[in-house]
């Protein structure tokens, strides 16, 4: 599956400081897998790669990081960046009534985000709310957003079959306007295929009731026909945005990058199910976590990027770099990034390959061990810190005592440093966060 390989590649780059063509290769085309398989469509999937490629070449990598890490946190932030930052909220801050346009394919969820999104402004904004259905085509249509309506507890505006779409649209914004009703939604009719009626019917529709928001509504597992259908809704109507729906079933995310890269529009909102609740704001980095499957490398990266003291990371990459040694506070320093990491066993859980680890590294290396380690480095001197060699019997005895320890405490740290400078050497060549911990057994 795709994260085991994606392990395997990131184990492959590990501990080589900088992206080049040659390192990115491997888990650049775990990532087209990767979107490919999650139904983003071809031209996008080209077209993003590129991009990446373009943005990682030569960029360096912290420390804490692997380049395959690095790469994949390119990749995750320029998906979210590419599908719109942070959600939009839609824009009803227009003269009463504020009118919203709803279009899309037939079956794409249309009528039931109508009443979703009414239910949401009702108590979330607490605003008044009047719904009508200008789909005089499907028999049940009315009915269906009449009960929907009812049930979510906003108001209906009758429309007839025998109407048309235009004077029920401009009909229910009257009664609104006249009522002093917040907000209209109109629900309207789609076709199973985009066709030239359908769309010269809204656009007439939209032209006489100039909605504020004029939302595109996409099933998200409807693959190369959401992306039609968007390109020829976009084309049609100064689209304000979009929404996702059926992002409940198995739908891998897709569709939200391809949609997001024909429209240029905001997702505004994902349908996460049937019932008038199931709807949310959208939220681009869990899409781009679905899209990319390896949610617990990306938290690794992530926490990594939070945590670790960039300026630290630097320090240490310069020492490295000189071949200057690495001392006891340094030493001290990496626990303490660890220990804000969350602690060392939450660390290796997110590590992908952990299970290599010999057995019972895990366990030797805890929590509170850690801090421990940290007490003793702290009874130390400076010039013990920098310069361990000096730490005979009476300067064990003292920082034993200094830190509520025993000496054979004392000499068990020196040790796993000795082994820690060693594996430091080797991290240098090649080698990584991994190792580093095997070597602190
Ligand atoms: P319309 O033709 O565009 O108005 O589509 P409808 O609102 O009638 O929805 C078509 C079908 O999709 C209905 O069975 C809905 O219950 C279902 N549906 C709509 N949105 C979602 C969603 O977010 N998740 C799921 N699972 N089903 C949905
Ligand atoms: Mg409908």
């Amino acid at each position: 599956n795709l994260s085991q390989r994606l392990q395997a590649t990131v184990k492959r780059l590990r501990g080589q400081g900088r992206l080049t063509e040659e390192n990115m290769r491997e888990t650049l085309r775990e990532v087209r897998m990767a979107l490919l398989e999650a139904d983003v469509a071809v031209p996008v999937v080209k077209a993003f790669v590129d991009r990446i490629r373009e943005r990682a070449l030569g960029q360096e990598v912290l420390t804490s990081l692997t380049p395959g890490q690095a790469l994949v946190k390119i990749v995750h932030d320029e998906l979210v960046a590419l599908m719109g930052g942070a959600n939009d909220a839609l824009d009803l801050a227009a003269r009463p009534p504020a009118v919203v346009l709803f279009a899309g394919l037939q079956g794409s969820g249309k009528t039931t985000t109508v009443a979703k999104l009414a239910r949401r402004i009702r108590e979330r904004e607490g605003k008044s709310v009047l719904v009508t259905s200008a789909d005089v085509y499907r028999p049940a249509a009315i009915e269906q957003l009449r009960k929907l309506a009812h049930a979510v507890g906003v108001e209906f505006h009758e429309s007839r079959a025998d109407q048309r779409p235009v004077d029920i649209a401009r009909g229910a914004v009257e009664a609104a306007r006249k009522r002093l009703l917040d907000v209209v939604l109109i629900d309207t009719a789609g076709r199973l295929h985009v066709d030239q009626a359908m769309m010269e019917e809204i656009k007439a529709v939209h032209a006489a009731i100039q909605p504020v928001e004029t939302l595109f509504v996409v099933d998200s597992m409807a693959g190369q026909d959401a992306v039609n259908a968007a390109e020829a809704f976009n084309a049609a109507l100064p689209l304000t945005g979009v929404v996702l729906t059926k992002a409940d079933g198995d739908a891998r995310g897709g569709a939200a990058l391809s949609v997001r890269h024909v429209t240029g529009k905001p997702i505004k909102f994902l349908g996460v199910g049937e019932a008038p609740d199931a709807l949310e704001p959208f939220h681009p980095e869990r899409i781009a976590s679905r899209i990319l499957g390896m949610g617990d490398v990306l938290t690794l990266v992530e926490e990594a990027h939070r945590t670790a003291d960039k300026q630290q990371a630097e320090k240490l990459a310069e020492k490295f770099r000189k071949g200057k040694g690495f001392d006891l506070e340094d030493f001290r320093d990496q626990l303490q990034q660890m220990q804000r990491m969350g602690g060392i066993s939450s660390l290796l859980e997110k590590l992908p390959g952990v299970g290599e680890l010999p057995a019972g590294a895990r366990d030797q290396v805890n929590d509170a061990q850690m801090k421990r380690l940290v007490a003793i480095i702290n009874s130390m001197t400076p010039r013990e810190r920098r310069a361990p060699d000096v730490i005979k019997g009476s300067r064990k005895r003292r920082i034993a005592a200094g830190s509520g320890t025993q000496v054979q405490d004392v000499n068990r740290l020196l040790k796993q440093f000795d082994q820690m400078q060693r594996v430091m050497k080797q991290m240098r060549k090649g080698g990584g966060l991994q190792r580093m911990l095997a070597g602190m057994r």
